[in-house]
Order: structure tokens, then C-alpha cells, then sequence
């Protein structure tokens, strides 16, 4: 398949094997991707449907189904305890280019950071360019921030879902040696990162009792903004390399 630019596209743009653009759409496929009338691009649904378009002057024709897989057998469900500073933005970023479904800032006792509501509209916006770029079939959700005794409870109740959480100084087994007991059953992996300050041994004794495995990362300390990325990393590895 040619390279080509991807925008995202709403489903409510298509009418007749053709989408209309809205006037940003319009102007930043001909003036930030330089393309003209008669060019050629992906437009994507964000949900797994992409297909190669012709431009016309506000609208693109549908020319035919892009097929190419670019998503992870199994989806990733990072549950990230917000870094300091901009650190989520780069987490959001990296982890859709890694290949991560759910995006899921938990507020814990050391947290930090308290984000203020209008910041979700940009990770989403994040997320959604990240997705472009990386040529992924799907725009990872990124979700309202919520309490990570709340969040505990609701990926609980996700089923064929292995959850982990990840801990410095305890016993703990690698993540990669828990992959080796994954099945094809196996439809999502959660895993939990927490903050500067670490987890308190209420929060990590609560993620047990919601069937929470603690697990590690290595012996060295990792950053906030590293654990989920190197997280993220491990299981699309082990995902790859099998299929
Ligand atoms: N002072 C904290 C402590 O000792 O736990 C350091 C926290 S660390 C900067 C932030 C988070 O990243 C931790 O709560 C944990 O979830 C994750 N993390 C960092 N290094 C890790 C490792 N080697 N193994 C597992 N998790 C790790």
C-alpha cells in the first residue's frame, strides 16, 4: 500500500461512498498536509475501518477498503497514575504509537497531579494524532480520570482480562514471566502503574483483593512516565512475537 497521510473521520461524514470535510478538516488536509484536489488519503473511523479517499474540493470519495492489520491481538488497558507536569500527554502519546487500547488515569493517594476536566479534550486530541501518525486501525480511548479504588472495582468486572500491578521492592515476578502462562482465551491485559511517591500498602493490598497481580518491572526504579511505556512495551512484544 502506498504511504499515504490518515486523518480521522466521523462515521456521520459518510453519505453516498463520499465524506464531507468540515472547514478544519478541509484546511488542514490542504494546507498542513499540502494535499490538492485529486490526492489521495486514509481516512480513518478510529474503530478499525479505514479506506483510501480522493480529494475533492470539500469532501473525499471513497476509492476502496484499506485491509492492512496494524492492531494488537489482544488490547492493552494502561491504568496510569498522572505524572507530574505534562507527563501524560507524553505517556498518551507513546503508549497509542505502542499500541494500547483504554487509557485510564487513576487518581491515588500520592498522586500529585489533580487535572483540570479541559484537559481530556486534548489528550483525546492526542491520542486521535498519535493514532495517525503511527497508523493504528483504532484511536485509543482515553478516559475520564476517576480514583484508583474506583478504577479497581471497574476493571474487575472486565472479563478474559489478566490485571496487573506494577511494584518496586516486593517480591514480586516479572511481567514477562507472567506472559507465559497467556492463552488465546486471552482478550485484554490491565495493568496499573502508580506515582512518584509509589503506592500506599492500602492501594496495593486493595489491588490485590481485586485480583490484582503485583508484578515488576526490573530492579531498577522507573519513572512514572517510563513504567507504563516499558509496561506497554513487554506485552505487544510478547503479543508479536507469537502470532
Ligand atoms: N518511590 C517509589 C517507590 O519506591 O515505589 C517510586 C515510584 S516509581 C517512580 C512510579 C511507579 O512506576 C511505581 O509506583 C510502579 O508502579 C512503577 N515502577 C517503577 N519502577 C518499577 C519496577 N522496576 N517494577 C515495577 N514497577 C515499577
Amino acid at each position: 500500500m502506498p504511504q499515504l497521510q490518515r486523518l480521522v473521520i466521523s462515521m456521520a461524514q459518510l453519505k453516498d461512498q463520499t465524506f464531507t470535510l468540515s472547514v478544519e478538516q478541509q484546511h488542514y488536509l490542504s494546507h498542513v498536509l499540502r494535499l490538492r484536489v485529486g490526492d489521495r488519503f486514509i481516512a480513518m473511523n478510529g474503530q478499525g475501518q479505514a479506506w483510501i479517499t480522493q480529494l475533492l474540493t470539500d469532501a473525499a470519495r471513497i476509492i476502496e477498503l484499506v485491509t492492512v492489520e496494524t492492531e494488537l491481538p489482544i488490547s492493552i488497558m494502561l491504568m496510569v497514575t498522572p505524572p507530574k507536569g505534562n507527563g501524560l500527554e507524553d505517556v498518551i502519546r507513546q503508549a497509542t504509537e505502542i499500541g494500547v487500547s483504554v487509557i485510564q488515569p487513576v487518581l491515588s493517594a500520592r498522586t500529585v497531579l489533580n487535572p483540570s476536566p479541559h484537559k481530556l479534550e486534548r489528550w483525546r486530541r492526542i491520542a486521535q494524532e498519535a493514532a495517525e501518525q503511527s497508523e493504528r486501525q483504532i484511536v485509543p480511548s482515553v478516559c475520564e480520570p476517576i480514583a484508583l479504588m474506583e478504577s479497581l472495582q471497574v476493571y474487575q468486572a472486565i472479563p478474559d482480562t489478566l490485571r496487573y500491578l506494577c511494584v518496586t521492592r516486593l517480591e514480586a515476578p516479572h511481567l514477562l514471566s507472567c506472559s507465559r502462562s497467556w492463552t488465546d482465551q486471552l482478550k485484554s491485559v490491565a495493568i496499573a502503574t502508580g506515582p512518584e511517591g509509589g503506592w500506599t500498602d492500602a492501594e496495593v493490598q486493595a489491588a490485590i483483593a481485586a485480583s490484582f497481580q503485583p508484578v515488576s518491572l526490573g530492579t531498577r526504579i522507573l519513572r512514572a512516565v517510563t513504567a507504563p511505556l516499558v509496561a506497554a512495551t513487554l506485552v505487544a512484544a510478547v503479543c508479536e512475537s507469537r502470532t
